[in-house]
């Protein structure tokens, strides 16, 4: 075993995490020469990140009508009342400086004819604000925070490294377990503080417009250390993935003016959100369009096999598709042979999201199960759950999260450093063994057992789109959780095809999959127990918002290799919760 001694070890480089790097290195100048290791999976720039298209919302014209009222009412009012609202109001603020600072950092935002700051319509917002290059927003934010962060010198990146666990010892953390894929060789990442940056968990369904390395391994790894997760049940779906594999069409789309239409060509919104239409948000656009198919009013592919509704952006007109919608031109050219300048595209809901995540504070201090602070311990991003989303994020608000975050936490674990100058701790060499032995000696060297990993992996994917998807209802989230469990068990019995230790994916899948069924199990779970609908989740035989009972944070603790759950009052400051029209 290595270890590498780290002042700060952040778990992630998407925008949550390079964010977090910079802001560290940025407060420091050199001063305490704090030294920051970068870790990712995958090759640092492939991180999902930058993949989002559509824009960042932010408060930016407030002559012209916006403000951070609008915009936190818009979050709240789109959360379905189950954000906590002073976190909300928080992040409106800092929104604005992260979207001017990154501009600095070299994202070239669309402008208008004046030279100012161009900004365009997304799903259930009351102002235009969401901020955007193109329709590859992701990609030129990450591309600007990863020039920035070659600015400074004191940090190292470890690509292409896969973090197995977080070790915590009396309420302090002291350090990630990684393997260094490229030899196999295990790794202690000795720090005095980490973040876990790790993003969602889109890869437990079948349908979903996330990266391939998005497994949700950061829940995992909290989960196995004793860590809450909060909300986990709040899964979104966007509306309009392509079919048949999910590959995400902007919201921009429908923002640029594109319509959603069935099978007999009428433009279904006006039945389910009469004044938003097309740009009500994601969760009540989601559930049109299963109604839809539901009905008998979708389209069926043969290939596929799966049912559809159309999206049209024809009435936009080849020039304006060019200029805002390139990206999503060449999606359905290259994917599916269609031009959208001159036929609609086949779309149909898409995993995009998750709500829900590491239990943090306002700070995105990492939360233990007695709702005090892990000493040294923070989260953001996608991986974390502050929560600002409460049971369905809107579009444009999940980069503008990560920024303001990684702003953030990148200050408190600064500050933190500064103040309290933490030692290295010492080295947890029980559960450092322990970790080494589970991934070596019992996955890697199993010699008997039959259970291969893909297999299982399948029927975990086939599980959720079946039983935990748009609508659910309580017999189907009971067939759910008897399936995972019935997994679970198999898992134990997995043997790996690959042996070796060099770039070994199969055990690297392996391991994703064991925090992937553990995460199933809190989702399905907290699922079958939240007895009403609320945001993306939407209970066939609950159908209304119960605020008496259930305006509340669902709590997921690991006990015995199960999940236990209690719940927590959400933080109403502002606004009471009102019934949700669009
Ligand atoms: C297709 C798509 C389009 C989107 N468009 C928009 C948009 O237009 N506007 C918007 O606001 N939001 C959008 N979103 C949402 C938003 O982009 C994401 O929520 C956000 O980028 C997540 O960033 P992150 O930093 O939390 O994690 P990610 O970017 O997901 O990065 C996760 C990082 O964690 C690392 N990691 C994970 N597990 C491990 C491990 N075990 N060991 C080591 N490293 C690990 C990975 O290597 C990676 O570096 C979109 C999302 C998708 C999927």
């Amino acid at each position: 075993m290595e270890t590498l001694d780290y002042d700060v070890a952040i778990v992630g480089t998407g925008l949550a995490g390079l964010r977090t790097a910079i802001e560290i290195l940025r407060k420091d100048k050199g001063r305490l020469g704090v030294k920051v290791a970068v870790i990712s999976k995958i090759y640092l720039m492939r991180s999902h990140s930058v993949s989002a298209e559509g824009g960042t919302s932010a408060v930016l014209y407030p002559e012209e009508g916006d403000s951070f009222e609008l915009m936190a009412w818009d979050t709240i009012k789109g959360s379905d009342f189950l954000a906590d609202q002073d976190a909300v109001w928080r992040f409106v603020h800092l929104a604005t400086q992260e979207i001017r600072l990154i501009e600095r950092w070299g994202v070239p935002w669309n402008r208008r004819e004046d030279g100012r700051i161009e900004q365009r319509w997304f799903g259930g917002l009351s102002f235009p604000r969401a901020t955007y290059a193109q329709d590859k927003t992701g990609f030129f934010e990450m591309r600007a925070l990863y020039d920035t962060l070659l600015k400074y010198d004191n940090w190292d990146r470890f690509d292409e490294n896969f973090v197995t666990s977080v070790v915590i010892e009396n309420g302090q953390f002291k350090g990630f377990t990684a393997i260094d894929l490229r030899t196999g060789n295990f790794r202690y990442f000795r720090a005095k503080a980490g973040v876990i940056a790790t993003g969602g968990a889109g890869q437990l369904y079948r349908i979903t417009s996330m990266a391939a390395s998005s497994t949700g391994d950061g829940y995992g790894i909290a989960y196995n250390a004793g860590l809450p997760l909060k909300d986990m049940e709040f899964v979104q779906f966007h509306p309009t993935g392509l079919v048949p594999r999910g590959l995400l069409i902007t919201e921009a789309a429908r923002g640029e003016g594109a319509y959603l239409i069935n099978k007999d060509g009428e433009r279904f919104m006006k039945r389910y959100a009469p004044s938003k239409m097309e740009l009500a948000p994601r969760d009540i656009v989601s559930r049109a369009i299963m109604k839809e198919i539901m009905e008998g009013r979708g389209i069926y592919d043969e290939h596929s096999g799966l049912y559809h509704v159309w999206l049209d952006m024809r009435h936009l007109g080849k020039e304006r598709i060019e200029e805002k919608l390139p990206f999503i031109r060449e999606i359905g050219l290259k994917y599916l042979g269609i031009d959208i300048v001159d036929q609609p595209l086949p779309i149909r809901p898409t995993v995009h999201y998750n709500m829900g995540g590491i239990h943090t504070d306002i700070d995105g201090k990492v939360l233990m199960a007695n709702g005090t602070p892990v000493r040294g311990l923070w989260a953001a991003g996608e991986a974390a759950c502050v929560s600002i989303h409460g049971a369905n994020r809107l579009g444009s608000n999940g980069t503008n999260d990560c920024l303001v975050y990684g702003y953030i936490v990148g200050n408190d674990v600064y500050n933190y450093i500064e103040r309290e100058r933490p030692q290295y701790p010492d080295q947890p060499r029980t559960a450092l063994s322990a970790e080494e032995d589970r991934i070596f000696g019992r996955i890697l060297g199993r010699e008997s057992g039959g259970e291969d990993v893909y297999q299982l992996r399948n029927e975990l994917k086939d599980t959720m789109e079946r039983y935990v998807h748009v609508y659910r209802t309580g017999s189907e989230l009971e067939k759910a959780v008897v399936k995972i469990k019935e997994l679970k068990e198999r898992y134990k019995n997995i043997r790996l095809t690959d042996r070796s230790r060099t770039f070994n994916y199969n055990l690297q899948h392996a391991l994703e999959l064991g925090f992937m069924l553990d995460i199933a199990h809190v989702i399905a779970q907290g699922a079958l127990l939240r007895t009403e609908s609320r945001g993306a989740h939407a209970r066939l035989d609950y159908p209304n918002r119960d605020d008496e009972h259930w305006l509340k944070h669902t709590i997921a603790l690991r006990s015995d290799g199960e999940p236990s759950f209690s719940y927590i009052p959400v933080r109403i400051t502002m606004w009471k919760p009102v019934a949700r029209v669009y």
